[in-house]
C-alpha cells in the first residue's frame, strides 16, 4: 500500500513542495529533516531561504534552493533578539517571497507545486499562499506541551510578580499543570506588544492553513497533542517526530562542527562523559561561565563542553579561571561547536547538560541520554519541567549557575543510583520514540496521512 503510494508519487513527475524555514538553527534543522523525508517519498523539494543564516545548498544536491532578500545586514540580524527578528522578517520577506513564488509558479519546468510548507512563525506566508491559490501547511518545531506558552507568560507576569514577592516560585499554576510559577515561559527580552501581535498573527494564519505538522511523537505528548487538536479543530494535526530520526544525518549546521571531539570521546569509558551545550542562541554571563567551569572541575567527571563564540555576553570568548585547565586537562575537552547528534549517540556520553531547546531535548531522548536541565528562556523552561518532573529523565538545576549545586547534580546524574534509574527511564522513552517511527507507529501513520493530504491538493 505504502510502496504503491510512493510509486504513484514518482510516476506523477515529482510533485513539488516549496518549503520555507525560519532562519534559526533550531528551526532550519527540522525543516531540512522534513524536506529530506518527503524527498525520500518522491517529492521534489524547493527550499526558499533568507540571506541570513542561509543553508549550504551543496549539502543537499537533490534540493533546489532559492535565496530571497531579508532586507537586513548580517550584523543587524545577529544583534536582534530572535523573536524581534522573527517579527521583522514577517514584514521584510513578504515581497521577495511573493516574487520568488510567482517566478516558480510561472516557470512550470520544475514540476507542479502541490503546496508550500513554512515554519509556523512565518505567518505572512499564509496571505501569499492564499493569493496564489496554493495550500499551505505549517511546521511547529517546538513541543506540543509548550503551545500555550505565551498565555502562560502573561500569567507569569501577573502571578510571578505577586508570588515572587510571596516567595512562592514553586507554587503550581492550576491553569498550566504541571508547571510551577518559575516554569512559566520567559519572554522578558521581547517587547510585549510586539510579542502579542506576533502570536495573534501566527495563530490566525495557522487556523487558516491546511494542516499542522508538529515535531513530536504521540507516546511522549499524547495529552498535550489532544489539547492541541481540540484547540485547532478541524485542522489536521500531524505529529511526525522525532524528525531527525526519520532523516538521520539531514541537519544543516550553520557553524563548522569540530569533529575532534569524536576522536576524544572514542578514548573515554562508556557513559563517563557529561556533554555540555546550550544550543545556538542562549547567551550567558561571564560569571556563570566561571561557575560552570568550577562545577565541572569539582565534579571529577569527564566532560565535553561546547563554548559557542558569541554565547558569552559582551565577549567573543572568555578566559577560563586560573587552575581550571590544570585540574581538567586529563578529562575535559572544549569545542566551539559539536556534531551534536553524533556526540549524543556516542557510547561514552553519559549525560547531557542542556538548555532544553526542543531539538536538543528530542535528540537526547532518542539516544537514551539522561539530562541535566538548565533552561534559559522561552519554551525551554516548559521542556525542562517535562523532562525532570513528568518523564523523569533528567534533573533540573533549580538555582541557576551555582558551582556547588552543579557539582552535586553532575555527580547525581553520572555516578549515583538516581542517575542509573534515570538512564533506565530515558532508555524506555527512546524505545517508544523508535516504535513511533516504525510501520504502524503513530508518527509513521501521521506521515502517511500527511502525504495523503498533500496528494489530495
Ligand atoms: N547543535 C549542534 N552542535 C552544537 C550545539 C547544537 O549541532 O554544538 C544543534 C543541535 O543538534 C540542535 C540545534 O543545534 O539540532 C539546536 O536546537 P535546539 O532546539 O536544541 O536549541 P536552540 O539552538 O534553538 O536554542
Amino acid at each position: 500500500m505504502e510502496a504503491a503510494k510512493d510509486m504513484q508519487i514518482q510516476e506523477m513527475k515529482a510533485p513539488r513542495l516549496v518549503m520555507f524555514p525560519l532562519p534559526f538553527q533550531g528551526h532550519i534543522n527540522p525543516m531540512i529533516q522534513l524536506a529530506t523525508l518527503l524527498h525520500s517519498k518522491g517529492f521534489s523539494i524547493t527550499i526558499i531561504h533568507t540571506h541570513f543564516n542561509a543553508p549550504n545548498p551543496s549539502n543537499f544536491p537533490n534540493f533546489h534552493f532559492e535565496c530571497i532578500s531579508d532586507g537586513l545586514s548580517n550584523d543587524q540580524a545577529l544583534n536582534l533578539e530572535p523573536l524581534t527578528l522573527a517579527s521583522i522578517l514577517n514584514e521584510t520577506c513578504q515581497v521577495p517571497f511573493e516574487d520568488c513564488l510567482s517566478r516558480l509558479l510561472s516557470d512550470g519546468t520544475d514540476g507542479l507545486i502541490k503546496c508550500i510548507i513554512t515554519d509556523v512563525v512565518l505567518h505572512f506566508t499564509g496571505a501569499v499562499a492564499k493569493k496564489w491559490g496554493l495550500p499551505r501547511i505549517v511546521l511547529r518545531t517546538n513541543s506540543a506541551s509548550s503551545s500555550g506558552a505565551v498565555a502562560a507568560y502573561k500569567l507569569r507576569q501577573e502571578k510571578g510578580n505577586i508570588s515572587i514577592k510571596d516567595q512562592q516560585p514553586d507554587a503550581l499554576v492550576s491553569e498550566f499543570l504541571p508547571l510551577r510559577i518559575k516554569d512559566l515561559p520567559d519572554y522578558s527580552l521581547t517587547d510585549p506588544e510586539m510579542l502579542e501581535r506576533l502570536v495573534a498573527n501566527v495563530k490566525n494564519s495557522t487556523k487558516a492553513s491546511s494542516g499542522f505538522i508538529v515535531n513530536t511523537f504521540d507516546s511522549i505528548e499524547a495529552s498535550a497533542l489532544e489539547k492541541f487538536r481540540k484547540g485547532y479543530h478541524p485542522l489536521p494535526i500531524f505529529a511526525i517526530g522525532p524528525l531527525h530520526k526519520f532523516s538521520p544525518g539531514a541537519s544543516n549546521s550553520l557553524l563548522k562542527q569540530d569533529h575532534s571531539c569524536i576522536t576524544w570521546l572514542d578514548k573515554q569509558a562508556p557513559h563517563s562523559v557529561m556533554y555540555v551545550s546550550f544550543g545556538s542562541l542562549a547567551s550567558i554571563n561571564k560569571t556563570d561561565v566561571v561557575e560552570i567551569a568550577w562545577g565541572l572541575a569539582n565534579s571529577d567527571q569527564a566532560f565535553l563542553w561546547v563554548v559557542r563564540p558569541g554565547s558569552i555576553r559582551g565577549d567573543d570568548w572568555v578566559e577560563l579561571p586560573e587552575g581550571f585547565e590544570e585540574k581538567t586537562r586529563e578529562r575535559g575537552w572544549i569545542v566551539k561547536w559539536a556534531p551534536q547528534q553524533e556526540v549524543l549517540a556516542h557510547p561514552s556520553v553519559g549525560g547531557f547538560w542542556t538548555h532544553n531547546g526542543w531539538n536538543s531535548t528530542l535528540e537526547s531522548i532518542c539516544e537514551g541520554v539522561p539530562m541535566l536541565c538548565c533552561p534559559y528562556l522561552w519554551d525551554q523552561k516548559v521542556n525542562a519541567r517535562y523532562v525532570s518532573y513528568v518523564w523523569r529523565v533528567g534533573l533540573q538545576l533549580e538555582n541557576g549557575f551555582e558551582r556547588g549545586e552543579m557539582e552535586w547534580a553532575i555527580r547525581r546524574l553520572m555516578v549515583e543510583t538516581e542517575g542509573k534509574e534515570i538512564r533506565e527511564r530515558v532508555s524506555g522513552l527512546k524505545e517508544n520514540a523508535i516504535s513511533c517511527l516504525r510501520r504502524g507507529g503513530s508518527s509513521h501513520e501521521s506521515l502517511e496521512s500527511l502525504i495523503d493530504l498533500i496528494m489530495s491538493f
